[in-house]
Formats: C-alpha cells, structure tokens, sequence
C-alpha cells in the first residue's frame, strides 16, 4: 500500500443486518478484521456506524419500524450500548480497541464543540483507538439533527481532513438506473466532473431501503460534500471479500467520486474563510522556527496577542514584523493567552486552574502558510 491514510468507514445498517432484523455477526468481524488489518498499515480509521435502532427493534421485538420519533428514539437509546457492546468485543479479536462517539449537527456547527470533537477524535485516532461514530438519535431534534449517516460521515470526514470516505451499502455502487428494476443497468465506475452530472442525481433517485434512512441520495449528497472537502469517495458493497483492503490497494471497485481539491488546499480554504479579524498572536523566532518544522504552537513561544477571540476561533500567527505565518484553531480564548503567553505548558493548569492541552494551537489543527 502507499501512503498511509485518515480513512472514515461508513457501515449501514444493511451491510450491518444483510437487510435482515437483526445484526449479521459473521459480516461484522469480516469488516473489523479487515479495518484491523489497515490500521496495522500504518493508516487510521473512523468508524460511523448505524444501527442503533436495527439492534433496538431486535433486543426489544419490535416487527416494524415505528413512525413516532420519540419510539425510534428509545430503540436507538436501547440499541446504541448493545451495538457498541458487539463491536468493543468483536475488534477484541483483532486486538483493537473501541470508542464511542455521538455527535449532532450543533457539535460541529458550534465552534467551541466543532474543536471538541476534533480533538477527540484526533486524539483516538494518534492513540490508534478506532472511533465509532453514531448520530446521537436519542437526543437529536429537529433542528440539531443531521439525520442520515451518509451525510454524518461526509462531516466526519471533514472534520477529521480524511483522504478516503468508503460508504459501504448492500449495492455495488452507483448504477445508471435502478439495479433492481432495470436489467440495463451499469456500474458507474468514476465521478470527476466538478458538478454530479443531473442524470446521476436521477438514477440515484430510485433506491430506498426499508431499514436505514439513506438509499443513494444521500450517498451522492454526502460525496459531493466530501469531495469538496479533499476527501476521494469510494461506494461499495460491503459484503464483497475483502472489500476495505481491496479498495485501498488500488483495485478499481464500486463507485468513485473524484476529490476537487487536497486535503491541504481544503484546509487552507476552510481557515481562510472563517479566520477571526482584527485578532493576532504573534510570536518569537523560537516559534517561527517550530511552527515551520511542523510543531505546535506552545505558549512559551507567544510574545504578544491583540484582539478578542473565544476558544475554537481560527486566529492568525503572526511574526513580530507582521507577517502572517499560519493560522490555526486555537485552544484557549485571547484572555487566556494573555495570562499563559511565554510560559511554559507544565504552568497553564496552576495559572487558568484547568488545561485544554500543552498547546495553544495544536499542529493537526494549523496551516503553515510560508
Ligand atoms: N443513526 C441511525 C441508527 O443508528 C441510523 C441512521 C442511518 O441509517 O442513516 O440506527
């Protein structure tokens, strides 16, 4: 394999259930063993896994999916442990370790949250957990929910700047027509157009299952936001043999949707557009220095900030002659920065009375701009 890679599986509650009520176990070591297998690669992977409420109806009996919102949510509350329960024990197998993690659409649309999971699930991923990621159904309004985990992975995968966002479905990927009620339907092999073809949007138009919310709608809605953010899309049938390993070897399988940009130039984007004006922590040479051979920002190196920010703002670092050397999301609002610049990192805990971490801004969460 080449590179090594940030990697968001999306498992849906078909492969999950091979569209039956209740979870196939066999499918599911199938897929951890290969996940195990890439992160003994050197890559790393994030798991957003539905299921929730599959598992729920199977532990609680109930025949048919429930209209009410609140009864869904309580399968989800009940399924939720239970799916965790079977995936903590089953990547056990293949000496993996597990976590749980439930987000809604305010967590990463707030920014002080947004750096919250960020930087958790980053720090999984350094400490080679695997990060399982659900909506949080039992929660979620309305309002705060993303409400499907195609797109909850495209935000995933955003979040954490994957290079590779692999939605596995109980299809072999994008079909022209529908699959199962054209015979003259054909694979769709690779998307690299800058917009999804109208036709495209068509096709995938007439596939809906009966036990998760997707269908490929929301696969080409959550690809098309991935994309933009550097991240290539791969779907796929989960159940084909070795299936994650195949694909990032290279081997030409399912449906490919084209990144626009790299992930670098995405990130870069993506701080420009929100950078806090009229804000700036400027800093020494030592920094500089660091900032430029890939270290984090610590506070020891900080010789001045002007302006106001708030924890999780993306504030521009500045050398003393004013010129722009990164910008980044910072970990500790303009007041706190104030009271913590050149010191050393042991002194922020017994001079704030807490820590968000030795750094002002972490490394995985700046760009170096020269
Ligand atoms: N979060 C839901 C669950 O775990 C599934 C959502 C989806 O399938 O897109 O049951």
């Amino acid at each position: 394999m080449g590179k090594e890679k940030r990697i968001v599986v999306k498992i849906g509650t078909s492969t999950l259930t091979g569209g039956d009520t209740h979870l196939l176990r066999p499918q599911i070591v199938e897929l951890a063993r290969q996940i195990s297998e890439l992160i003994r690669n050197g890559n790393k992977v994030c798991v957003v896994s539905s299921g929730a409420i599959a598992v729920g109806r199977e532990a609680l009996e109930f025949p048919d999916l429930p209209k009410s919102i609140p009864v869904k949510q309580m399968l989800a509350a009940v399924g939720q442990p239970r799916l965790m329960n079977v995936y903590e024990q089953i990547f056990e197998i293949f000496d993996c370790k597990v976590a749980q993690i439930l987000l809604t659409r305010e967590d990463i649309r707030d920014r002080r949250r947004y750096i919250n999971a960020r930087n958790t699930i980053n720090s999984l991923l350094d400490h080679d957990v695997i990060p399982i990621i659900n909506e949080n159904d039992s929660v979620a309004t309305e309002e705060i929910k993303i409400g499907d985990n195609d797109n909850l992975s495209a935000l995933v995968a955003n979040l954490i700047e994957a290079d590779l966002l692999v939605l596995l479905t109980d299809q072999e990927g994008l079909f022209t027509s529908d699959p199962d009620h054209t015979e003259k339907a054909e694979l769709i092999h690779r998307i690299e157009s800058e917009s999804i073809p109208e036709e495209i949007w068509n096709a995938a138009g007439g596939t809906q299952n009966g036990l998760g919310t997707g269908g490929m709608v929301t696969k080409l809605q959550a690809a098309d936001t991935a994309r933009r953010s550097g991240t290539h899309v791969v779907i796929a049938k989960g159940d084909l043999p070795n299936i994650l390993t195949r694909i990032t070897a290279g081997e030409k399988l399912g449906t490919h949707i084209c990144s626009l940009v790299d992930t670098l130039e995405s990130r870069k984007r993506f701080m420009l557009a929100g950078v806090v004006q009229k804000a700036a922590i400027i800093i020494d040479t030592g920094a500089k220095r660091a900032l430029l051979g890939g270290g984090s920002l610590l506070p020891v190196g900080i010789s001045e900030v002007t302006g106001e920010f708030d924890r999780g703002d993306i504030v521009p670092v500045k050398g003393s002659d004013g010129k722009d050397y990164a910008i980044g999301l910072v970990n500790y609002s303009s007041d706190e920065v104030q009271k913590i610049k050149g010191r050393q990192s042991g002194e922020i805990e017994p001079i704030l009375g807490f820590a968000f971490g030795d750094e002002v801004i972490h490394h995985n969460n700046m760009t170096v701009l020269r």
